[in-house]
């Protein structure tokens, strides 16, 4: 599946919002968000009216970026949430989620999504003592993710675990740090979903 390979700061600049693409850096002064607070590009510093549109496609277009993942998987997501019973917007946030590249990141494995993706990729960890190395995998409860033997004194790996105690593990979410596991104790709820979303505006856009 392709990806993003653009500048990541441009997409923070554009949704005008912190979207954590590039791990440590995001939390230092360096941040371009904090040094240039306006839209990429010649015109970003011209005067906006934003249309109703403008405002849901902006809010689809954040959190594509948040989870690293391009328009026609992204509509894939959707229609999926769609079919599921529920709330279609929560189903939305619920399957993303459970991505493995995402539970990666969220377990503290990875600094940023794109690290965990290519951590995933390189073949690094086992889902039930099986190898993995496809990113968009979905995982369910019980599951459990386990970084190889043979990866564990991987610098890069060991740090992000370090300085995940920034982001802290979501509740549904259990690592064991001793043991390199990471449990999925249950379906994330809406509320254990802290990233600011409104997935309202997103299922409004795509039910147009
Ligand atoms: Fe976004 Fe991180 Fe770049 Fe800041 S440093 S603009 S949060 S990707």
């Amino acid at each position: 599946m392709a990806r993003y390979t653009g500048p990541s700061c441009r997409l923070c600049r554009r949704e005008n919002t912190e979207l954590f693409l590039k791990g440590d850096r995001c939390y230092t002064d360096k941040c371009a968000i904090k040094r240039r607070n306006y839209a990429p590009g010649q015109h970003g510093q011209g005067r906006t009216k934003v249309s109703a549109y403008g405002t849901q496609l902006r809010e689809k277009q954040k959190v594509r970026r948040i989870y690293c993942i391009l328009e026609k998987q992204f509509r894939g997501y959707f229609q999926s949430a769609d079919r599921m019973k529920g709330v279609t917007g929560e189903n939305l946030l619920s399957l993303l989620e459970r991505r493995l590249d995402n539970v990666v990141y969220r377990l503290g494995f990875a600094a940023s999504r794109s690290e965990s993706r290519q951590l995933v990729r390189h073949g690094h960890f086992t889902l039930n003592g099986r190898k993995v190395d496809i990113p968009s995998i979905q995982l369910k409860a019980g599951d459990v993710l386990e970084l190889r033997e043979k990866s564990r004194k991987i610098v890069a790996i060991n740090d992000a675990l370090e300085a995940v105690v920034r982001r802290g593990i979501p509740q549904w979410l259990e690592l064991d740090r001793s043991s390199f596991k990471g449990t999925l104790k249950g379906v994330p709820a809406r509320e254990d979903i802290v990233t600011p979303i409104q997935e309202q505006l997103i299922v409004e856009l795509y039910s147009k």
